[in-house]
C-alpha cells in the first residue's frame, strides 16, 4: 500500500515500478501535455515571437517579486483593504484550518464547494472541513474524480492523471450508480448533473489563486470548466486560501506570466476561463458574493525565502511542466512522492513544507539530467537546487551512516595518489568476489595515470 508521506519515497517507488499499466497511462498522458506545449512554442517563433525571451522576462517578474516579498505582500494588502476584501495570515497549516473553520462556523456553513486547490490539500483542510461536520464537494472534475475515489491528487494541474477513462468510467458507475461508460463527454455530463445542484445550494465557496496582483488588489483564477466561477460567485462567501508567493507586482507583469502558464500547463495558449476578482459584489444588498476573505499562507515559504539555494523555488506559478518532463515522475507518478506536490520542484518545496529528515530522500529521485530546468517557464534553477538539499541532507548526516564513511573514503582516495593506487588495487583483487553478485565492468589493466606516465596516452594521440 502507497503510503502518504514523503518518509515512504524509496518503498512506494519499489511499489509503484513495478506497475506496468500505471506506467503506461502516466507516460501518454505526459507525453500529450509536452507534444501540446512543444507545437504552441513552435507556433510561438513562427510568428516572430521569442519563448525564450518571455522565460527570461517571467524569471525577472517573479526575482524581482520574491526579492521584494515584504513590499509587495504590504501593497497587496492594502488594495484588498481598499476592496472590501478581508485578508488574513496563517503561519502554518494548523492556523490556516483553525481560521477557515471558525470563519465557516460564524457562517452556519452546511456545505463548502471548492474549485482546484493545491495549498487547501497541503493543510489537509478537507479533513478538518468534514470532522467538523461539513459536506465538502470537490467542483473541479480532476479533483471531483479524486475525492469520489478516495484518494489524493497525483499531479498539480491533472489530479487524477493515474486513471483511466476505464478506472473513471467504473468508479462513476460504483460511486453514483449509473451506467457505465469510458466516453468522457458522458463521465462529464454524470459529474456535472451532481454538482450543479451543489453550487445552488452552497453556503460557502473556497479557492486557490493563481496569482494576486498587488497594484490592484486582484485574485485571478485561471481554469477550463467555469467550476472556480461558479464556486467563487453563486455562494455568499468566498474564501480564498493560497500562499504568500503567488502575488504578482502589477497587471502588466500578470500578463506576462498568464502567456506562460497555459502554454506550459496543459498546452492551451490560453485557458477557457481567466477570473480577476476584485471585491465582493456590489450592486444589490443580497448579490453574491456578499464577502470575500483572503488567507495568506506562510507555511514554510518564509523559511526558502531565507535560503538563497532555493528561493527561486517560490518563482514557481504551479504549471506541473517539470513533473511531464522528469523521467523519474514519468515512471514512479505523483502518489510515490507521499507529497502535495510532487515531481522536481516537489522534492524541493516538500522539505520546507514538512521537515528535511523526512523527505530528504525526494531530492535523490532525480537524474539531474536538467530536463526540469530546461522546461520551466521561469527557469528555475531545479536541478542544482536538488543537489544542494542532497548536500545539505549529508551536512545535517541525515544520509546512512556507511554512505557518508564511503564518500569520506573516496575523498581521501581522491587527494592522495598512494591511497588512490592501493584502493584501485584492492578493487582488481576483491572485483571477482563482487562480480559474482553483480555485474560490474572490468577495471582497465592500467590506469590513467600509468598510461599517462608510461606516455601511451601521448602516443596514441599523436
Ligand atoms: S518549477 Fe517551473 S516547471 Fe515546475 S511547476 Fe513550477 S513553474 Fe512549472
Amino acid at each position: 500500500m502507497i503510503q502518504e508521506s514523503p518518509a515512504y519515497f524509496k518503498e512506494n517507488i519499489k511499489q509503484i515500478s513495478e506497475d506496468e499499466n500505471l506506467r503506461r497511462i502516466v507516460r501518454k498522458a505526459t507525453s500529450l501535455t509536452l507534444s501540446k506545449r512543444s507545437d504552441l512554442v513552435t507556433e510561438y517563433y513562427s510568428e516572430g515571437k521569442d519563448w525564450e525571451a518571455l522565460r527570461n522576462q517571467a524569471h525577472e517578474i517573479r526575482k524581482k517579486t520574491i526579492d521584494n516579498l515584504d513590499t509587495y505582500l504590504t501593497d497587496l494588502e492594502d488594495h484588498f483593504e481598499r476592496n472590501g476584501i478581508e485578508v488574513k495570515h496563517a503561519i502554518n497549516a494548523s492556523e490556516a484550518c483553525s481560521f477557515v473553520l471558525r470563519i465557516l462556523k460564524e457562517h452556519n456553513t452546511r456545505l463548502v464547494v471548492k474549485s482546484k486547490s493545491m495549498v487547501t490539500e497541503e493543510i489537509h483542510l478537507n479533513d478538518k472541513m468534514i470532522e467538523a461536520g461539513i459536506e465538502v464537494v470537490e467542483t473541479d472534475l480532476g479533483e471531483y474524480i479524486i475525492q469520489l475515489a478516495g484518494e489524493t491528487p497525483s499531479h498539480i494541474t491533472a489530479p487524477a492523471m493515474h486513471k483511466s477513462r476505464d478506472d473513471i468510467g467504473k468508479l462513476f458507475s460504483e460511486k453514483l450508480g449509473v451506467p457505465f461508460t469510458n466516453d468522457p463527454a458522458e463521465l462529464t455530463a454524470y459529474a456535472r448533473r451532481f454538482l450543479r445542484e451543489k453550487f445552488l445550494k452552497a453556503d460557502v465557496g473556497i479557492s486557490g489563486a493563481n496569482f494576486l496582483i498587488a497594484e490592484t488588489g486582484t485574485v485571478v483564477i485561471i481554469e477550463n470548466e467555469g467550476n472556480a466561477r461558479l464556486s467563487t460567485t453563486l455562494p455568499k462567501l468566498h474564501i480564498v486560501i493560497t500562499g504568500i508567493e503567488k502575488v504578482v507586482p502589477t497587471l502588466e507583469e500578470t500578463a506576462t506570466l498568464l502567456k506562460l502558464l497555459p502554454v506550459s500547463a496543459t498546452g492551451q495558449k490560453a485557458t477557457s476561463y481567466v477570473s480577476f476578482i476584485n471585491s465582493p459584489a456590489k450592486v444589490k444588498e443580497d448579490a453574491r458574493p456578499g464577502k470575500i476573505i483572503v488567507i495568506l499562507l506562510d507555511n514554510g515559504r518564509k523559511e526558502i525565502l531565507r535560503r538563497q539555494e532555493v528561493r527561486e523555488a517560490l518563482y514557481c506559478i504551479k504549471c506541473g511542466a517539470c513533473m511531464n518532463v522528469c523521467p523519474v515522475y514519468q515512471t514512479v507518478s505523483g502518489h510515490a512522492y507521499g507529497s502535495v506536490y510532487p515531481g522536481p520542484i516537489g522534492s524541493i518545496l516538500t522539505p520546507f513544507l514538512t521537515t528535511l529528515k523526512e523527505s530528504k530522500d525526494l531530492a535523490y529521485g532525480s537524474s539531474l539530467c536538467g530536463a526540469c530546468s530546461e522546461i520551466c517557464p521561469v527557469k528555475i534553477d531545479i536541478h542544482n537546487a536538488l543537489l544542494w538539499i542532497r548536500s545539505y541532507a549529508v551536512q545535517k548526516k541525515y544520509t546512512p551512516f556507511i554512505e557518508r564513511m564511503l564518500f569520506k573514503l573516496w575523498r581521501i582516495a581522491m587527494e592522495n595518489i598512494f591511497v588512490y593506487n592501493f584502493g584501485r588495487s584492492l578493487l582488481k583483487f576483491l572485483q571477482p568476489l563482487w562480480s559474482d553478485y553483480k555485474d560490474f565492468p572490468p577495471l582497465a589493466e592500467k590506469s590513467f595515470h600509468q598510461l599517462w606516465k608510461e606516455g601511451e596516452i601521448w602516443n596514441k594521440n599523436s
